[in-house]
């Protein structure tokens, strides 16, 4: 989205560099620090992406008159010092409070790193995964597996490489990948101390900030975030500009809590991945999709179709615009929607 940037000076000497982006969202401030590129995108309210070559999840940073909130704290404690540095270099107020928006790993694993000072929101159901065993849940398992099994390839690759310059981008990659897996280590995950259920404002200064709990959707308790002034909504993983990770979600609730999404009043919509965007159309491309998914996977469930050929045989590349080329889907999806038909909470 930054195909038309053009680098500006900026007044404060700590920045290393503000770019003006045409793209999605137009002409928004970004400062980029040591570890993350901030993205104004309103008044005193930052898209915060580490800008390290490794997955991990968008945090929000809402600066108020006296204090600051931050909606999730990114894959690592390390990842989340790198976000509490960076905001250190936007605003001297102090980090008050943190929302999980659901307790998986890349959005809560982070926790730690803001202190015992700073108040944990989160939904009931959050807290219930994140102070039961969150490093025995599967997708935080996948997630370590997954990352195990790409530092190996790594590894392979660059000893069986000849050629000198990707030999040496592919021992890079694998550095940066180590340093990871090794800082996955120290986690210890902290549990929101705060929970609620379906709504909770906070009145900070003159802002006003909304938690809406809107039905399940991609875990048994995502919050959207919602600033009324600004008409900006952070989604999480709820609704991103595509089709979700569905391996803890609730394929068959999911469309009715995106219609409860669209009652709210929302201009920009800030994901859990990727980049904000304001075409709220995309919430009906997401609900025709989980639909005809839905309803796809529920027939071959019928017809005792196994998991691994029902994955295979989902055709979704009708949604055109979601940019679906592909036949088939992931099987952890159809597994899960499995449980779904069989009862499975
Ligand atoms: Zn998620």
């Amino acid at each position: 989205m930054n195909l038309n940037k053009r680098t500006l000076k900026y007044a404060a000497t700590f920045l290393a560099t503000v770019f003006v982006t045409s793209g999605a969202v137009a002409d928004n401030e970004v400062i980029t620090t040591d570890t993350h590129r901030l993205e104004r995108v309103a008044d005193g309210v930052y898209l915060a992406q580490s800008t390290a070559r490794i997955f991990n999840s968008n945090s929000l940073i809402i600066v108020n008159e006296s204090d600051v909130l931050v909606i999730d704290s990114h894959i690592t404690p390390t990842k989340a010092r790198g976000l509490i540095a960076s905001i250190k270099q936007i605003t001297s107020n102090p980090i008050t409070t943190l929302i999980n928006s659901h307790f998986h790993y890349d959005h809560a694993h982070g926790n730690q790193a803001f202190g015992p000072d700073v108040q944990i929101i989160g939904h009931e159901y959050t807290r219930m995964k994140m102070a039961g065993k969150p490093l025995e849940e599967g997708t935080f398992m996948g997630g370590k597996a997954r990352n195990l099994a790409y530092l190996k390839r790594l590894q392979e690759e660059f000893e069986t490489t000849e050629d000198a310059e990707r030999r040496a981008e592919i021992g890079a990659q694998a550095k940066v990948l180590a340093a990871h897996v090794e800082a996955w280590k120290e986690i210890d995950p902290v549990a929101p101390d705060v929970t609620m259920n379906d709504r909770l404002t906070l009145f900070r200064g003159s802002r006003e900030i909304q938690l809406h709990f809107m039905g399940r959707a991609h875990t048994g308790g995502d919050l959207v975030v919602y600033l009324p002034a600004d008409k900006l909504a952070f989604t999480g993983d709820m609704m991103l500009e595509g089709p979700s990770w569905l391996g803890d979600g609730y394929v068959d609730e999911w469309v009715q809590t995106l219609e409860n999404l669209k009652g709210l009043d929302i201009d920009l919509m800030v994901p859990g991945h990727g980049s904000p965007f304001t075409d709220r159309n995309r919430i009906d491309y997401v609900q025709a999709y989980y639909t005809d998914l839905w309803d796809q996977v529920a027939k071959m469930h019928k017809e005792g179709v196994s998991v691994e050929d029902a994955a295979k045989a989902v055709d979704m590349t009708g949604h055109k615009k979601l940019g679906i080329t592909r036949v088939g889907t992931d099987p952890l999806a159809v597994a899960r929607m499995y449980q779904r038909m069989e009862g499975v909470d």
